[in-house]
């Protein structure tokens, strides 16, 4: 079958279809990851879990969690279903600092990986035809690659330029006539800049369509952006420990959060403290079970992603997979000040909203907030804060040019205590 439709066949699974999928491999990845990993054995052992009680998907919550501290602990290989040699390849998770998480793929992997970022393609609608210029690292960090296998399978134009070098970015999008680009959702604010400095205007390029994703991004950030760029963008999640940017799900074309491959993934949302499971609608950290993968599937993966499940209906743009909201943060991001919780983005919608793209949350025993823009703008973003998140930070403004530029994701956020 020709790889953009089976992606097509992916992506308009009916409910039904997608019940039976999901149901089978739940029970046989179960059975599977018992037999074939000590790590799991043990873990299911001690938890009391009975492999040949585990009917469907409904039985999951008998399971117990994996954490990214048990990724840690597995380094290198320590958690894997298949010996070395069907191992291709290895990605590494986030992190500079300490024990490294490592996810080892099989061919089989690498293919699944591929197969979920063409879903990501045939949804926003590119085509052989199209340009793709690929930013994010093709490295041990795995953005760049997922875009890369889908492109080349449809054997589109690839620009595989990898981060940095921004003029450079800018004149290869103009040169080569660039129509789709992949990046982390912060890196178009900075070729805006950039390009106003060479003296580029971003609407003549023949951009039309940019893949964004690796970090929470507000909606008033995507229409600054869309509106520089005069593009189309969609946000796309991932997650190393799942197989890598673009294999979880991908955003809904009528925008109403992010369908979920639930052939591919069990997609749960949690209560962080204590473990329940959420009801729909209720914000908490999302859990994945790989249910489709080889070396190292994972079952109940405590992600850190902040979210909410908005629909189990079929969506209106067609699709029956479930529909998750955009990720708001991740749990290792979330600010407790005087009882009132909040993430990045939150602040970030309110700046956006006065066209502020650059800024930096600043927390010691108070939260200090400095932008760069104009000074009068301070007490109309202290009411929209205190308003909306129910707090009062100390705001500073600041000249442009002042804060630290970022070509990969950006650090918007600095703890001092
Ligand atoms: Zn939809």
């Amino acid at each position: 079958m020709r790889p953009i439709l089976k992606a097509k066949k992916g992506v308009e699974m009916s409910r039904k279809r997608i019940d039976e999928v999901k149901n089978r491999r739940f029970r046989r990845i179960i059975r599977y990851v018992y037999e074939n990993c000590p790590f799991y054995r043990r873990k299911f052992k001690s938890a009391g879990v009975d492999v040949d009680k585990i009917r469907n998907v409904e039985d999951i919550s008998k399971i117990p969690f994996t954490t990214k501290q048990e990724l840690r602990e597995a380094y290198p290989l320590k958690i894997i279903c298949v010996p070395k040699e069907k191992v291709v390849r290895i990605q590494m998770s986030g992190g500079t600092t300490g024990q490294p998480v490592i996810v080892p793929y099989t061919r089989r992997d690498v293919e699944q990986w591929k197969e979920m970022v063409l879903r990501a393609f045939y949804i926003a609608g590119i085509t052989s035809k199209d340009v793709i210029q690929i930013t994010p690292a093709f490295g041990l960090w795995n953005g760049g690659f997922g875009f890369h296998f889908a492109a080349d399978a449809i054997n589109a134009f690839i620009i595989p330029i990898g981060p940095g070098n921004t003029r450079n970015q800018l004149r290869f999008m103009r040169d080569f006539g660039t129509t789709v680009l992949c990046s982390t959702a912060s890196y178009p604010l900075r070729l805006i800049e950039v390009a106003n400095e060479m003296g580029i205007d971003l609407k003549e390029l023949e951009l039309e369509k940019m893949l964004l994703g690796a970090e929470p991004w507000s909606d008033e950030m995507r229409r600054i952006i869309e509106n520089e760029f005069d593009v189309k963008t969609y946000d796309i999640p991932g997650l190393t420990e799942m197989g890598g940017v673009g294999t979880v799900g991908f955003e809904c074309p009528e925008r109403n959060g992010l369908h979920m491959w639930e052939d591919n993934y069990v997609v749960e949302v949690i209560d962080p403290e204590t473990g329940e499971v959420l009801d729909d609608g209720e914000e908490g950290e999302v859990v994945y079970t790989a249910l489709n993968r080889e070396a190292m599937p994972l079952i109940r993966y405590r992600s850190g992603e902040v979210s909410a499940v908005v629909s189990r209906e079929p969506c209106d743009c067609g699709i029956e997979h479930m529909t998750l909201k955009r990720i708001r943060g991740r749990t290792d991001d979330m600010i407790i000040y005087r009882g009132v919780k909040f993430y990045p983005a939150d602040v970030e919608e309110i700046l956006a909203g006065y066209g502020i793209t650059q800024y930096r949350i600043v927390l010691d025993d108070k939260v200090s907030i400095e932008f760069e823009g104009d000074e009068s703008l301070i007490q109309k973003i202290a009411r929209d804060i205190k308003e909306f998140l129910g707090f009062k930070p100390i705001l500073k403004a600041l000249p442009y040019g002042t804060l630290e530029r970022f070509e990969g994701k950006a650090k918007r956020l600095m703890r001092k205590c």
